[in-house]
């Protein structure tokens, strides 16, 4: 036999899954029986819940995330994207970054492809929104808070400069109170450095459609974290929802408006659109629909996990896995285990686990915790965090790189410039050359 195995995704999923297999597989991936490959867009796999102190400027953003490559050198790695799945002939559409797209045949798919963000058809949204689920979403954000420190406190134009210091996060989910909180955080200290403006002249606004913030925390500390955004000075409105936000001026359903240069949409997520081209049966979210034992209905040869699938909660009969980290490490391990004995033709085993809680930073030397029914708040809950997401980010390696960065931000203060012009750096160049032609 020589069996390929195609994991689609490297994230977490994509990953933790490569990463058993290639210690559990490691006879015959050495005597060819058997192959990984993952295809991802890119040749990384991104520690999500460090994005809020990449964007903060606690980390580096090559600290956040994980060299596929270098990882898995036993695993074939093809960046581009797989635009369709036909399962039935076994095989997938590759489209690689240059040429035309092409077939990849495979014995067993992992379909670990994620989620990307669930919008709205919202006028304005398209043009001025901005997610926070990848290192480049997060860095852009940071040097565009920096930058609109740069523009209103160099401008003369009150208008411009209330526009400028206006910064709106819809969704008060994880990724957009851990963004809000730590981008705010970072401003707020950077405003230090800026001669007219003041930490009161900074707004923050937190947008939520639902009654509570942080619903991964349970409602108590959601409340303790509410209470402390407000304190904050952080406007949340609750029960609100984003109506438009054409031109950056932006109208909330509880009839205020007023004008945003920054608008970070969280509020929610969606399976990856391959998961769509994919003929695989999905479930009423339009995930893939699987098995307990995390193969996809109705197959015995292909994988699903993660935020991309409809996982059964079996400690919750009727409930699914709620798309987080949490589960999606642990239905890597599981997933990769059922792969090795259905390649050894052994009884397959179900995903078992039941939600723990959740750990959240709210900027430097703040945060919420609820693990094991165990409630801390401000610094304990802040020191948890970073610990627990230090254990959890992979390779030795990367654990080093982070606990120097941290350490380097003890001693020294946080950079608050603004590198924006690496998203343009051709600019210059081209009004160069136009100078020449002149
Ligand atoms: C800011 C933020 C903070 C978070 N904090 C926490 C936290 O504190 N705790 C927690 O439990 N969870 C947290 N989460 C959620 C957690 O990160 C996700 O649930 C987890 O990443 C899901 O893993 P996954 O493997 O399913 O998807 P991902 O890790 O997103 O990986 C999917 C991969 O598939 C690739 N891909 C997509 N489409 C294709 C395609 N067509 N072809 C090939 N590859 C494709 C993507 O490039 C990506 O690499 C956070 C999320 C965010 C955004």
């Amino acid at each position: 036999m020589n069996k390929h195995i195609l994991i689609v995704g490297g994230g977490y999923v994509g990953l933790y899954t490569a990463l058993r297999l290639q210690r559990r597989l490691q006879r015959e991936l050495r005597d060819g029986e058997a192959r990984i490959t993952i295809i991802d867009p890119q040749s990384y796999m991104t520690y999500q819940p460090f994005l809020p102190e990449a964007a903060a400027g606690n980390l580096s953003p090559r600290h956040v995330v994980a060299p596929l490559r270098r990882i898995l050198p036993k695993v074939r790695i093809l960046n581009g994207r797989v635009t369709e799945v036909d399962h039935d002939e076994r095989t997938v559409t590759f489209q690689p970054p240059e040429g035309a797209p092409r077939q990849v045949a495979y014995d067993v798919i992992v379909m670990a492809a994620g989620s990307i963000s669930r919008t709205l058809p919202i006028p304005g949204l398209t043009d001025i929104g901005i997610g926070f689920k990848a290192v480049g979403e997060a860095i852009a954000l940071r040097n565009r808070v920096l930058h609109l420190l740069d523009v209103a406190e160099s401008t003369d134009d009150p208008e411009v400069r209330r526009k400028a210091l206006t910064f709106v996060v819809v969704g008060a989910g994880f990724a957009g109170v851990e963004a809000l909180a730590e981008l705010e955080d970072m401003a707020k200290d950077s405003t230090r450095y800026y001669r007219n403006i003041k930490p009161s002249d900074l707004r923050w606004v937190l947008v939520e459609a639902s009654n509570r913030v942080l619903p991964e925390v349970g409602p108590e500390m959601g409340k303790w974290t509410l209470e402390q955004l407000r304190e904050r000075g952080i406007d949340v409105k609750l029960e609100t929802r984003l109506e438009s936000c054409t031109d950056g001026h932006v109208i909330l359903s509880d009839g205020s408006e007023f004008d945003a240069e920054t608008l970070v949409w969280t509020a929610g997520v969606k399976p990856s659109p391959v998961v769509n081209d994919s003929g695989l049966p999905l479930d009423e979210r339009g995930r893939i629909k699987c098995t307990a034992m995390l193969t996809i209905a109705g197959t015995s040869d292909a994988f699903a996990a993660g935020d991309a699938a409809g996982v059964p909660d079996v400690t919750n009969p009727g409930q699914y896995c709620a798309p987080n980290a949490q589960h999606a490490v642990r239905q890597a391990k599981v997933l990769a285990d059922n792969i090795v004995r259905h390649l050894r033709g052994q009884q397959l085993v179900e995903y078992r686990h039941k939600y723990v809680g959740s750990v959240a930073g709210l900027g430097l030397h703040q945060g919420v915790a609820n693990v094991y029914g165990v409630k801390l708040r401000g610094f304990p809950a802040w020191f948890m965090h970073r610990t627990y997401h230090l254990s959890r980010v992979p390779t030795l390696n990367r654990k080093v790189r982070v606990v120097v960065d941290w350490t380097l931000a003890l001693f020294f203060k946080r950079e608050t410039i603004s590198l924006g012009e690496m998203e343009h750096p051709r600019e210059d160049f081209r009004a160069a050359v136009a100078t020449t032609r002149r």
